[in-house]
């Protein structure tokens, strides 16, 4: 019984709420700095397709978050937005900063020209060596492999998945989420090597003609009108994992690369799968930034850590009611402080 009614009790309670402007961001999200998450902007044809659709949103949710949030904040990039919060200025509407992590190419295509017909800017976060070769961070070559050969040859794949301790999930989009979750936890080699015998017994890569990351000249273009570019790390490596000299390679390095390449200064670094310890915070300070940005949940209060600034990632369906409409009550509350977490 409750099952089924939760979702009614949810939006019912999400439109209270929203009545008694409890959860409206002009009063929940005052002085406080929000920064919100996205990582794929597809068309409706593109997230069909691609396998990891709890990172993608299509392109007319993004246009009503988008709408959604110059609506009821101040929108500048995370390090505007960050100094302005820092100084004390509390505008009329919160603060709030657009980010996008991991740099593929739709970023380009289809955010960006959303975020400039409404006349804001984001920001952009990027691993370097993906970016420098075109490459295809781990997770998305998993998911494109694992993808194809369930649909391909289902009893191989679902041995390979055995292999690494993932049996008996309901379907293949819940088999596939919890084998890239699962290869999340094994050693870097371990990861990559089975991420290669997945591709190799599906007859190759994988990845789509249209899918790709972005490109120097693209993100410099960028840049100069008005967005943020950060890094992202080098190669996307759990960075708690590393030696000393690998992790000031990821977060140094990264940090020069992309001054260089777009000839302007680099603020941000945000933490590859979120993960961070004591030892990255210090490389991260003594690379230079000046703030760092997490995958820990909600918006940031006078205490936050410019290091680990806190998000609020976004998905469709965190914005939509029972009946699948997009639900400004929903998402108010979801980006309020009375909301509890994700989910
Ligand atoms: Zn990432």
């Amino acid at each position: 019984m409750w099952r089924r009614l939760r979702p009614y009790v949810r939006d019912l309670v999400g439109d209270v709420l929203y009545a008694s402007h409890l959860t409206r961001p002009e009063r929940a999200a005052r002085g406080l700095l929000s920064v919100v998450t996205f990582h794929r902007v597809l068309p409706p044809e593109y997230f069909e397709a691609y396998p990891l659709r709890e990172i993608a949103v299509t392109t007319d949710e993004f246009e009503w978050f988008v709408a959604f949030f110059a609506r009821h904040y101040t929108i500048l990039t995370l390090p505007e937005a960050y100094r302005r919060w820092n100084a004390y200025e509390r505008t009329a509407r919160p603060l709030l900063a657009i980010t996008f992590d991991d740099g593929q190419i739709d970023n380009q295509r289809y955010a960006c020209p959303i975020l400039e017909r409404a006349g804001v800017r984001g920001s952009f976060y990027v691993p370097v060596d993906a970016i420098e070769d075109d490459g295809t961070l781990w997770h998305d070559r998993l998911a494109y492999a694992a993808d194809g050969l369930l649909k391909k040859e289902p009893s191989t794949a679902r041995a390979m998945f055995a292999e690494i301790g993932v049996t008996n999930d309901p379907d293949d989009h819940a088999t596939l989420l919890a084998a890239v979750e699962r290869a999340k936890s094994l050693p870097t080699e371990a990861r990559l090597a089975f991420v290669a015998r997945m591709e190799s017994a599906l007859g190759g890569a994988a990845r789509p003609e249209w899918d790709g990351m972005m490109s120097w000249a693209q993100l410099r273009a960028m840049a100069d009108a008005g967005h943020e570019i950060g890094s992202h790390s080098m190669s996307h490596q759990i960075l708690p994992l590393l030696d000393d000299e690998a992790l000031t390679h990821e977060v140094a390095t990264s940090r020069s690369v992309l001054e260089e390449k777009l000839d302007r200064p680099i603020e941000t670094f945000c933490y590859p799968n979120g993960d961070y310890d004591a030892r990255t915070l210090e490389r991260v300070r003594a690379a230079g930034y000046r703030l760092g940005v997490t995958t820990k949940w909600g918006p940031n209060g006078d205490d936050a850590d410019p290091y680990e600034l806190t998000r609020v990632d976004v998905q469709g369906q965190h914005a939509r009611t029972h009946d699948g409409e997009m639900s400004e009550p929903r998402m108010t509350w979801r980006m309020s402080r009375y909301f509890s977490g994700p989910n």
